[in-house]
């Protein structure tokens, strides 16, 4: 039993409390790591916020997390301690249907009891006053120790600064990756909502060789940064409205090759659908709609050889593929500066999510001293 600093967050909308946790070293198949590093994503938000009232609390939020191993349980041959790290909310066990498939990242391995805020045995590793503490998408990066499944941890090289690898643990990863997987040399692509997520889609295209970057947002500051980051055309839709379908295929001679929508609003999903060109136009979503919502398609659309898909983590299998991801931060490939609008201490975890909230920060990252 170690103790570790944490943020724990006890009910929506309360703000979260520093506390001294007690934390359970690991059990077989298990990963104790001390967390250097975490992100504050819109992920951890919809929770602290109530938004999203299917996760048990009280729990340690954070899913965007990069440290160093500290301890290894029974049966764990994969990582050691002094390894760096990265935990993964998608597992990538090896053995389940789909990661024996060879057609997708998605490994449910650990999903039911990740929901539940446990780990694999059905239990929890950390307590505060005899209580246990529920763990968050299996990661609970905002404690400075946390333990993990080892299916669940990305070992990554140890020559990259863990406040700037921690974003491979979800944005960078995601908006990259998925970029990655879709576009082609040459290819036009349009970028609709240019946040986190989506500033990084334009940066994987320009990775993997868009000739042009199409970038649609309101915001005036995120289409600044998104031309920082590759994006060759801008668009304010504000102005277009119900136009911004039709502009788009005016100006790129009949649709996009590859439409990325990263907002999460109905509409705006639709219309990255409909913009795409007819006969192998890619529309791909990223964003997260309200519960329950649908989108309409004409399906005469797809019939003319349009594809609307999705992409969870960027398509990136967490263990095998996301050291090539590092090997791209490391070489400048990609970059993470610009991203981060703040660096603060993990005290002030309070004031990260206000910063979101308020539309002050872009990413702020915690750092636990
Ligand atoms: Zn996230
Ligand atoms: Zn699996």
């Amino acid at each position: 039993m170690i103790q570790s600093r944490a943020a724990v967050c006890h009910s929506a909308n309360q703000p979260m409390t520093m506390e001294t946790v007690e934390v359970e070293g690991p059990k077989s198949g298990e990963v104790l790591i001390e967390i250097k590093a975490t992100g504050v994503c819109h992920t951890d938000a919809v929770i602290f916020w109530g938004i999203n009232a299917n996760s048990p609390l009280p729990a340690i939020l954070g899913h965007e997390g990069a440290g160093v191993v500290v301890e290894v349980g029974p049966d764990v041959e994969t990582v050691r301690p002094g390894d760096h790290v990265v935990p993964l909310y998608g597992a990538e066990c090896g053995t389940c249907r789909q990661c024996r498939s060879g057609r997708t990242n998605i490994c449910w391995s650990t999903r039911k009891t990740r929901d539940l805020g446990v780990l694999l045995d059905g239990t929890a590793r950390f307590r505060l006053n005899g209580q246990p503490i529920h763990h968050f998408m299996g990661t609970s990066t905002f404690s400075r120790y946390t333990v993990v499944p080892e299916v669940a941890v990305a070992r990554i090289r140890s020559d990259l600064p863990l406040a700037q690898a921690c974003l491979l643990g979800c944005g960078v990863t995601t908006g990259v990756g998925a970029a990655m997987h879709d576009v082609r040399p040459g290819d036009t692509v349009a970028v609709f909502g240019l946040g986190g997520v989506g500033v990084n889609i334009v940066q994987g295209a320009r990775a993997a060789g868009a000739a042009r970057i199409i970038g649609i947002d309101p915001n005036p500051m995120k289409r600044d940064l998104a031309a920082r980051f590759g994006a060759t055309d801008l668009i304010d839709p504000v102005p277009l409205g119900p136009r911004l379908v039709a502009a788009i295929i005016d100006m790129t001679d009949g649709g996009v090759d590859v439409s990325f929508e990263s907002s999460g609003e109905l509409g705006v999903m639709r219309q990255a659908f409909e913009c795409t060109c007819v006969g192998w136009g890619t529309c791909v979503l990223l964003g997260v709609e309200p519960d329950g919502a649908e989108i309409g398609v004409r399906p005469v659309m797809v019939r003319y050889g349009r594809t609307l898909k999705g992409s969870y983590f960027g398509g990136v299998k967490g263990r095998s593929q996301l050291g090539r991801y590092a090997d791209m931060l490391a070489a400048g490939t990609i970059t993470v500066d610009g991203l981060v609008s703040h660096t603060l201490p993990i005290d002030a975890v309070n004031e990260a999510f206000e910063l979101m909230r308020t539309g002050q920060s872009s990413r702020a990252v915690l750092l636990h001293a």
